[in-house]
């Protein structure tokens, strides 16, 4: 290897370090890379001079004293886009540079459903703090977009009375713009996971695609064709709002007996909380005993029911499983694919490959990402 490939090497290295920790110091990046202290500040160097890094003071810590040593962070060559994320619970934010790479991110629990106002007020201010941290002037954002959990249709409204209520009446680029300072493009959470997956993620070259988003809702985001596919009206893949057989219970649609009353992370919780009480965290974290084993793979089974449907009428090639449950990890996962292994016609079947997202959690979050810079 030549010293010119060589230092590229160093350079791309510590950049994409400085991606996972935007404000590293030069001891923090010499840990994270491998590479020596020396070589370490001879490639800070080289990127300074070409203008790809710029070193911060720290943030005064209180109380106390003596010199910190400067941060570190990049500066992206073509500006800048805001990805946001929007769970029914959460909601989480991010900076990326021109290739989609995230500078800085963030996430914080919040009642998106209910107070909407409360939820943008929180978005906006989560993106003032990490244009701070990361020392980039609003000028440099060249434009932005956010993922909703719930119909939003062509006109980027939302659609439903019962599913994020207090969204109705809001226009939901108009209030992000306003809060961001830049033009905002909406779009459904699970529409968003697919684009981050063929954007960054396992569907990459791939044409034909179902992403199932199975959280505290359930949704699907189709890549048809190599496009995103939204339907007439923009709502297509609302299918926890198909009916499954012999249930009966009443959904938050105003219908009964739809997947998302059987199946979603919050049911899941609620049956793995009854037979072992005091189970908390991430459902990827929960210890897959024999009992838990069960209940994720019978939560795959009823979805994957559901999705073999889709599967007989629109032949993908590959099905990713996003949200909470997608990542929970095999049980869920081999439950889908069993049902489909039954429900889907065999040669639909067999020409499947049933997978859990590449970039997990944060699907959405990249997938807004991607929105932004193709809107860009
Ligand atoms: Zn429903």
């Amino acid at each position: 290897m030549d010293s010119s490939t060589r230092r590229q090497r160093s350079e791309q290295h510590l950049l994409s370090a400085l991606g996972q920790t935007p404000g590293a110091t030069r001891a923090q990046l010499a840990e994270a890379t491998g590479l020596s202290r020396s070589a370490v500040a001879e490639t800070v160097a080289g990127l300074i001079a070409g203008g790809r890094l710029q070193e911060l003071a720290p943030a005064a810590v209180p109380g106390r004293r003596g010199r910190r040593p400067a941060v570190l962070v990049p500066i992206p060559p073509d500006g800048v886009v805001i990805g946001l994320d929007l769970g029914h619970s959460h909601l989480a934010a991010a900076v990326a540079d021109a290739t989609g790479t995230l500078l800085a991110s963030d996430r914080q629990e919040a009642n998106v459903d209910r107070e909407a106002l409360g939820a943008l007020d929180a978005a906006g201010r989560m993106v003032a703090d990490l244009l701070t941290r990361l020392g980039i002037d609003r000028a440099d954002v060249r434009g932005a977009a956010v993922g909703l959990p719930g119909p939003v249709d062509l006109s980027r409204t939302v659609r439903s009375r019962s599913i994020l209520g207090g969204w109705v009446d809001l226009d939901p680029a108009r209030e992000f713009g306003d809060r961001l300072g830049v033009p905002v493009q909406v779009g459904n959470d699970a529409d968003l996971g697919a684009l981050g997956e063929l954007r960054f993620g396992a569907a990459r070259g791939h044409a034909d695609v179902l992403y199932i988003k199975a959280s505290h809702g359930i949704g699907a985001g189709l890549i048809l064709g190599g496009r995103s596919y939204r339907g007439a009206t923009g709502l297509a893949g609302e299918i926890g709002h198909t009916q499954v057989p012999g249930a009966a219970e009443w959904c938050r649609c105003g219908n009964r007996g739809c997947l998302e009353t059987v199946v979603s992370v919050g049911q899941v919780r609620r049956q793995l909380e009854l037979v072992r009480p005091g189970v908390a965290g991430l459902l990827t974290t929960i210890p897959k005993d024999p009992v838990s084993t069960r209940i994720l793979r019978e939560a795959g089974r009823t979805i994957g029911q559901v999705v073999a449907g889709l599967c007989n009428a629109l032949n993908p090639g590959l099905v990713l499983l996003g949200g909470e449950l997608g990542a929970s990890g095999e049980p869920f996962v081999s439950g889908v694919r069993d049902a489909v292994a039954q429900y889907a016609q065999p040669a639909t079947a067999a020409a499947l490959v049933i997978r859990p997202a590449s970039l997990g959690l944060g699907a959405e979050l990249q997938g807004a990402v991607a929105l932004a810079l193709a809107g860009a």
